[in-house]
């Protein structure tokens, strides 16, 4: 299973052009699998994805945690499903559909598959798992987390979402991680307005992942040598890339960028 990053940012920061972008900065969320199956598609990923010399032309899946608009783009769909050249599926929960920002005419372009919490599919080989993310949509829609299977490799993607749900975890326990990206969005630099979002906006602080990290290993749900990745972060409750990096590491994790890539 091979990851590459296409952006690792919360919405919080500035959106520019690909061209004035510099190594530290990050994009809206988003992450290829193998070469054809995106998660998530927001509005940056699409150009970033060329720079990296992406044949954009081999994507087939875009699987969608939520529809907010860093995670999601109908431009950016509509840009892969031309240079793809025939219908990319897309998964998302069925709250999401109407969601998409897509006409219906556009939507005849894709094979839209509505998804529920708990119901596996299969994309590409892997069996995936769409659990109830801890981040609040308004009804109908329900965020999803997803666990990736494939033979013995597990890999779990919990971008947005804080505190992992009592029914998620329930599933979760009993999978043998080899990979596990944490939505880590606030750090620990603060200010009160941040700190007043802090109740209704779904998302980690590096705090409470120092808690999580620690029980799901002691869980027994990760295989030795889990990779605990932090993504998602947000412009200003962190400290510059390098520092953010060194406190990641001190935790046992490591800091998602943009770019990055990763063999499972
Ligand atoms: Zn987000
Ligand atoms: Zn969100």
């Amino acid at each position: 299973m091979k990851l590459l990053f296409l952006g690792t940012a919360a919405d919080d920061w500035y959106e520019k052009p690909e061209e004035e972008l510099t190594d530290t900065d990050r994009r809206r969320c988003s992450m290829l699998i193998d070469g054809h199956i995106l998660m998530d598609a927001a509005r940056s990923s699409y150009d970033f994805a060329r720079r990296l010399g992406v044949d954009t032309a081999k994507i087939t899946d875009v699987v969608i945690s939520h529809s907010h608009s860093d995670h999601l783009s109908a431009e950016a769909l509509l840009k892969f499903r031309r240079d793809a050249g025939a219908p990319i599926h897309i998964w998302c929960h069925t709250g999401a559909v109407e969601r998409l920002r897509l006409s219906e005419e556009e939507k005849q372009l894709f094979c839209i598959h509505p998804l529920t919490v708990g119901e596996r599919f299969t994309v590409s080989g892997y069996s995936v798992l769409p659990l109830a993310a801890n981040h609040g949509m308004p009804a109908p829609e329900q965020a999803l987390h997803y666990v990736w299977s494939r033979d013995d490799t597990h890999l779990f993607y919990g971008c947005d979402g804080a505190w992992i749900m009592n029914e998620s975890w329930r599933y979760l326990k009993d999978i043998p991680f080899d990979c596990m990206i944490w939505d880590a969005t606030f750090g620990d630099v603060w200010d009160p307005f941040f700190r007043s979002k802090l109740g209704d906006c779904g998302h980690n602080t590096l705090s409470m992942l120092k808690l999580l990290i620690p029980m799901v290993k002691e869980h027994g749900c990760t295989k030795e040598g889990c990779i605990h990745i932090g993504d998602h972060f947000s412009r200003q409750t962190h400290e510059d890339h390098a520092g953010t990096e060194k406190i990641l590491a001190a935790m046992g994790m490591r800091m998602a960028y943009d770019g990055m890539t990763l063999e499972l």
